[in-house]
């Protein structure tokens, strides 16, 4: 099998170097780790070594040449010895080891050996097992580092949960929900729509369009990449070997020197709602919108809960949300959840909160539930044509052969680590839902990319202090770092400023200020220690929220930038000017 070895990251920033001298010869027969050339930046001279070995077919590069980081260096066949050829590398070798001796130590890559990895005579330096968004970014890296990658998933579409039954086909779904819903308001403005009509197929095929779109995308990455990607479903059978049972039936053995374990989580269905009737739904049957039903019930008021019962309710349902807590997203401030809590009264038939579903049975009619909570006057049975259930997904470390490594899987599921994404068994890292709470596609990116930062050698904490979390409903929800309700559990004292969307242009202008922008701050250095937006486009104005409290910012540095005007952003300017006296366009009674 040939692959292509890419020049790896170099040192940090350099984003080209030159080839200063090649070790190697078109022929040549090298060992993994092998130093095969020598390239120099303007920062330093660096030897570069190939981490699989193999036969040399051809070199790409010739001294002198500039290349690109990721640039094909080398392509290499792996095994079949050809006849030895007279000069170029093996002569050489013993000058590149002295000039390497001068470079700088952890300037080239190569990946940490694991503990027990044996002979090193593996198939793959890595096998990445799921290929969600945790997944795939992990064997990108990796691949991009030179590594030999197998990318092993059970499902033929690229991406995981999140770009087949999750985050994009959801987002495709609430943007048509928001669109239904700007066209209804439009008339407080002047334009007034005739009543839509909903080609359900059509809708199907957008969504459906929109996630073979991406994860098309995916697989063409891993491809350019030269990622193997298997399909079929994996299972340790020891800390170096997993087994792939394929659809077509087969069984194929891989064997790597590292794993990263990124299997994901499934939706919670617990044997009370599990009844066996179609019209039970967790969120994958949800997206699926087989039909609008008349009634919905939507059991649990987060994330999905919330998300899909507004796609459904822009379609036409008649939506009810049952919660067993007091509140809506119960992780979010409650200041924060008003705004959306309000909207979403006037848009479902219902929302119960502190009130429990105990059972649901299936009737001809519909889904018979039973419901318990003061709410309902005590318990109360109702009937509903579909129930989505949405409390909370569990993790998949079960049933992946972990029992035959040293991995340490808890009852519930989920895969022991340390910071740098170490399991108990040195081949084996672990990533993701999985990995643990929160159960967020980006926090599994990140921690994919510090994982391979493992693999290859490098001790890189996963040390993000900020990990936002968006409600992508309609005002959204998105909050990150520290909370007000985090601080006062903690007995903390901060600085909590609230700007009004009231006191915006711009969401004057666009018809939605019932938003609110507010920041969490240390009282005595002002240090922004969390950020909180519930408002249109909370989402993207996150990011903003995130880099402050990840970098340490200031109160005074939200403030003192400059921010577009008009825009949604200058509410987060302003709530900065807040923590230091009043802001331009609104005055606090504080
Ligand atoms: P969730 O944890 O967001 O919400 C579940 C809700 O159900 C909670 O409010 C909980 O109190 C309630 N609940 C639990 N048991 C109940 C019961 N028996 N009756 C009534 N209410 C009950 O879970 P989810 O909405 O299923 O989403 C699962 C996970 O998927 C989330 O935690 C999130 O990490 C992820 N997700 C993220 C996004 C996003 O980033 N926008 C979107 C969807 C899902």
């Amino acid at each position: 099998m040939a692959r292509e070895f890419q020049l790896p990251e170099v040192s940090e920033g350099v984003t080209d170097a030159e080839v200063s001298e090649i070790m190697v010869a078109e022929g040549d027969v090298i060992e993994p780790g092998q130093t095969v050339m020598e390239v120099e930046t303007e920062k330093a001279a660096a030897p570069v070594e190939c981490p699989f070995g193999g036969t040399i077919t051809k070199i790409h590069v010739a001294e002198g040449d500039t290349v690109p980081i990721g640039g094909v260096l080398l392509t290499i066949e792996d095994g079949g010895a050809p006849p030895a050829k007279d000069g170029g590398g093996s002569a050489e070798k013993p000058a590149a080891a002295a000039k390497s001796a001068e470079a700088p130590a952890a300037a080239v890559p190569s990946p940490a050996p694991a503990a027990d990895a044996g002979s090193g005579d593996y198939e793959y330096d890595l096998v990445v097992l799921g290929g969600g968004p945790g997944g795939y970014p992990a064997a990108f890296e990796a691949a991009d580092h030179g590594l030999k990658v197998a990318l092993v998933d059970d499902n033929p579409q690229q991406g995981g949960v999140c770009l087949r039954v999750g985050c994009i086909p959801s987002k495709t779904l609430l943007h048509v929900a928001k669109l239904l819903h700007e066209a209804e308001e439009a008339k407080n403005w002047g334009v007034t729509f005739e009543k839509p009509t909903i080609d359900l197929a059509k809708l199907r095929d957008f969504k459906g369009g929109v996630v073979n779109r991406l994860t098309g995308g995916i697989g063409q990455l891993g491809k350019a990449r030269g990622v193997d990607i298997v399909q079929g479903r994996g299972t340790f059978v020891d800390s170096h070997t997993l087994t792939v049972d394929t659809h077509a039936g087969e069984t194929k053995s891989l064997t790597f020197k590292q794993a990263i374990i990124a299997v994901g989580s499934s939706p919670a269905m617990p044997g009370v709602f599990d009844i066996g009737d179609d019209r039970v739904m967790d969120s994958t049957g949800a997206l699926e919108l087989q039909d609008v039903p008349g009634k919905l019930l939507v059991v649990g008021g987060g994330y999905i809960g919330l998300e899909m019962g507004s796609v459904y309710a822009a379609l036409g349902s008649e939506v009810t949300v049952v919660e067993a807590t007091p509140h809506l997203v119960p992780a979010a401030d409650r200041d924060l959840i008003k705004p959306l809590q309000k909207k979403l009264e006037k848009e479902f038939d219902r929302i119960l909160t502190e009130t429990l579903v105990k059972s649901l049975a299936a009737s001809k009619d519909g889904i018979v539930a039973t419901l318990e909570g003061d709410k309902v006057g005590g318990e109360t049975k109702e009937t509903f044509d579909r129930v989505l259930i949405a409390i909370g997904r569990k993790p998949n470390g079960h049933g992946i052969g972990l029992e035959n490594t040293h991995a340490v899987v808890d009852d519930r599921g989920w895969v022991g680590h340390d910071e740098c994404m170490r399991t108990a068994d040195p081949a084996l890292l672990v990533i993701g839902d999985v990995a643990g709470e929160p159960m967020l596609a980006h926090k599994a990116t990140r921690e994919a990319k510090v994982a391979v930062e493992t693999v290859l050698g490098h001790d890189t904490p996963f040390d993000n202090v900020a990990i936002p979390a968006v409600v992508f409903t309609d005002p959204e929800l998105a909050w990150v770092g520290l909370t007000e309700q985090e601080a006062a559990e903690q007995g903390r004292d901060v600085t909590v400023v609230r700007f009004p969307w009231a006191a915006s242009g711009r969401a004057v202008t666009v018809d939605r200020p019932e938003g609110l922008t507010k920041l969490v701050c240390d009282p005595e250095t002002r240090r922004v220690l969390g950020v909180g937006i519930c408002g249109v486009n909370a989402g993207e104005m996150i990011a903003e929220g995130t880099l402050a409290v990840e970098m340490g910012a200031v109160a005074e540095d939200l403030a003192e930038t400059i921010h577009a005007h008009p825009t949604l952003s200058e509410t987060t300017m302003e709530a900065g000017e807040m923590t230091f006296g009043q802001a331009t366009h609104y005055v606090s009674r504080r």
